[in-house]
């Protein structure tokens, strides 16, 4: 875990910073919607399979008590697909899914991510966490995830912190398989033409796919880059397998 005196956490942009207790360093973001909590680098690695899992999972037992929330989350064996799942059985092994609804008020969805889109949607009695990497979202994981929720025009979403434009430089076939896969969403590339390199901007994409689901997507799109902002762990800056988390819960933060 980093001292917190090591990250710059001042917070800018459209996230605030709620005191929950610095709790072990924890230092938690909630956005200004109920239920939703995504973790930095004080949280300390939350994904059972890179380094410690008994550490990871004691930080999770840290965050959950920073919070008022149960510890053990729903979640899944990311694929970077579109599969969805809904809360199984405490304590079974995850299934494969890359989106998990919850229904009940006991029982948390999270998804872990370093760089992938980590997406929050709620509604009436419902939350869901959505992992969504650009092979997701052309996958269609987030169609799925609204689908399986519910009604789409009682849901909205918040997209957390992800790897930005300023990072995210693609080869060709990102653009191509995203204008395939969603023809009628905008153009989300930067950049491009002779000898310049192209960038895509997944929270733009992931935003234009959840309005054309009838989500109303919440908070401002200027969240910040996982890769250039050092508060987060990035896969793509040092490929590290930590993660922070995107946790979401039915029946909201007091
Ligand atoms: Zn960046």
């Amino acid at each position: 875990m980093i001292a917190e005196g090591q990250l710059d956490t001042t917070l800018k942009g459209p996230l605030r910073l709620r005191d929950v207790g610095f709790k072990d360093g924890l230092m938690v973001l909630v956005p200004p919607a109920p239920g939703i909590a995504f973790t930095t680098r004080l949280a300390g690695n939350l994904s059972l399979s890179a380094g410690d899992p008994a550490m990871a999972a004691s930080n999770r037992t840290a965050v959950s008590e920073a919070l008022g929330i149960p510890d053990d989350w729903a979640t899944a064996r990311q694929v970077h697909g579109r599969g969805v799942v809904c809360a199984g059985v405490a304590g079974a092994q995850p299934p494969e899914a890359d989106a998990i609804v919850v229904r009940e008020p006991d029982r948390p969805a999270a998804v872990l991510v370093a760089d992938c889109v980590p997406i929050a949607l709620w509604g009436p009695g419902v939350a869901a966490a959505v992992h969504a990497g650009w092979r997701g979202l052309c996958a269609g994981v987030i169609e799925a995830a609204v689908a399986t929720a519910g009604a789409a025009g009682e849901l909205s979403a918040w997209i957390g912190p992800c790897i930005g434009p300023c990072c995210f430089e693609v080869g060709a076939e990102v653009p191509e398989r995203f204008a395939l896969t969603h023809p009628d969403a905008p153009d989300c590339c930067e950049g491009g033409g002779q000898e310049e390199t192209l960038h895509f901007d997944l929270r733009r994409a992931a935003a234009a796919v959840l309005e054309a689901c009838g989500v109303e997507v919440a908070g401002d799109l200027d969240v910040p880059c996982t890769c250039c902002d050092q508060r987060f762990f990035s896969h793509r800056s040092d490929g590290t397998l930590q993660r922070q988390a995107l946790v979401t819960w039915v029946g909201g933060t007091p």
